[in-house]
C-alpha cells in the first residue's frame, strides 16, 4: 500500500450460489455461481473521488457493499490505512464502520419511516458511544443538519421522512453518513431517484463537503455526466469487472476499450454537427452465470480475434494511469497488430 491511499481492493470477487430445484442440484456435481463481482481490483488515494461507471448489472452496487462488508466477499481483500478489512471479525469491523459509511441512492432505505429526523441522525452516535449527554448528541444532530444545509435544524429535527421533499430526505442521509466523522464514503447512485432539478445542488453539497472535511468518496453511478462531473478517476465496470480505468478525462474524452467506446458513443450530444461516431455493439450483456469462455466482451465486441474466444484479458497498462482489459493493445504494444488496427485508430 502506497503512502497516500486510504484503500486498496485487490482481486475482490462475489459469487452469489444459484437456487435451483433438488433434482437439478442432485444431477449437477458443482453449485452453480452468479459472478457478481470477480476479481475487481484498485486503490483511491486519500481525499480523491474513484467513480465506477456501468450498467445495471455490471456489480458496481455489489462491489460498493462488499468493500464495506455488508455483503461478504467470496474472496479478495479491502486493505483500508493498511488493515485488511476482511479478515476482521464482527467486534473490529464495528470499530472500523465508524470510519466507513454507505450513502444509498434511496433515502427510503436508510431512513426509517417511523423514526423522526432527530432519532435517524442521533442513532449512529448511540450505536457508537458518542455524545456524554443528550444535549451534547443534540447539539451533534443541530450541527450535522446545517452542514448540509437544513437550516434552521429546529425546523426539521421532530419531522418524518415523508414530511420531508426527496432532496431534503436525501440530505438528511447525507448528515447520517457523516455525524461519524468517517475518512471513507461510498456512495451509491445518491441523486438518480431525486429530481433532475435538485440533483447538481445535492452533488455540489457532496463535492463541498468532500473537500470541507477531507473525505474520500467511491462514487458509483450508471451516468458518464455524473461520473465526469463527481471523480477524478474511474473505472469501467462490464459483468463484474472493472475493464477500463484511468483519469476522468483520459477514460471517458479517449477510451481504450471497445465496450467503453460503445459506452460513450451511446451519450447524446447535444450538438447534432458534433455527432458522435456510431459504435456498433451487438446483442444483449450475457448473464453472470453463464460468462462467455475468453473475453467476457467478446460476443459483442466488433474486433474479436481468435484469442478473444480462448482467453481471458487482464488489465493492460496502455499508458501511465490507463489501462484497459483488451488483447488489442497488448497485441500492439509487442508488434504483432499494425498501427491503424486500433480501435480508435
Ligand atoms: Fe474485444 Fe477481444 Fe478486446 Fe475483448 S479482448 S474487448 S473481445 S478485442
Amino acid at each position: 500500500m502506497t503512502g497516500d491511499e486510504l484503500i486498496r481492493v485487490e482481486n475482490l470477487k462475489k459469487y452469489f450460489p444459484v437456487r435451483t430445484g433438488v433434482l437439478a442440484s442432485l444431477m449437477r456435481r458443482e453449485a452453480q455461481m452468479i459472478k457478481a463481482i470477480d476479481g475487481v481490483s484498485f486503490s483511491i488515494p486519500r481525499g480523491e473521488i474513484f467513480g465506477i461507471v456501468g450498467e445495471s448489472g455490471s456489480g458496481k452496487t455489489t462491489t460498493g457493499r462488499a468493500i464495506l462488508r455488508l455483503e461478504e466477499p467470496t474472496s479478495g481483500s479491502v486493505t483500508f490505512e493498511g488493515t485488511d478489512i476482511v479478515k476482521l471479525d464482527k467486534g473490529e469491523m464495528k470499530k472500523l464502520r465508524r470510519e466507513m459509511q454507505l450513502i444509498f441512492q434511496d433515502p427510503f432505505e436508510s431512513l426509517n419511516p417511523k423514526m423522526t429526523i432527530y432519532e435517524a441522525v442521533v442513532e449512529p452516535l448511540e450505536i457508537h458511544g458518542i455524545g456524554k449527554s443528550d444535549e451534547e448528541r443534540r447539539g451533534l444532530v443541530s450541527a450535522a443538519l446545517e452542514e448540509v444545509q437544513l437550516i434552521p435544524p429546529e425546523d426539521f429535527l421532530f419531522r418524518y421522512p415523508h414530511e420531508l421533499s426527496g432532496g431534503q430526505r436525501q440530505r438528511v442521509a447525507i448528515a447520517r453518513a457523516l455525524i461519524l466523522r468517517p475518512k471513507f464514503i461510498v456512495a451509491d447512485e445518491p441523486v438518480s431517484m431525486l429530481d433532475v432539478s435538485i440533483r447538481t445542488e445535492v452533488l455540489n453539497l457532496m463535492l463541498d463537503l468532500q473537500e470541507k472535511l477531507g473525505l474520500t468518496y467511491l462514487f458509483i453511478t450508471h451516468d458518464l455526466a455524473i461520473a465526469r462531473y463527481m471523480s477524478s478517476s474511474v473505472g469501467v465496470m462490464y459483468l463484474g469487472r472493472i475493464i477500463e480505468f484511468g483519469e476522468v478525462s483520459d477514460v471517458l474524452d479517449d477510451p481504450d476499450h471497445p465496450y467503453t467506446q460503445a459506452l460513450m458513443a451511446a451519450v447524446p450530444v447535444p450538438d447534432a454537427e458534433k455527432k458522435r461516431g456510431d459504435l456498433p455493439i451487438r446483442g444483449e450483456t450475457p448473464q453472470p452465470i453463464n460468462l462467455p469462455q475468453g473475453c467476457r466482451f467478446n460476443p459483442r465486441c466488433p474486433y474479436a480475434f481468435d484469442r478473444c474466444f480462448k482467453e481471458d484479458p487482464m488489465l493492460f497498462m496502455v499508458e501511465p494511469g490507463h489501462g484497459a482489459a483488451c488483447f488489442l493493445y497488448e497485441e500492439f504494444h509487442s508488434g504483432r497488430l499494425e498501427r491503424g488496427r486500433l480501435p480508435k485508430d
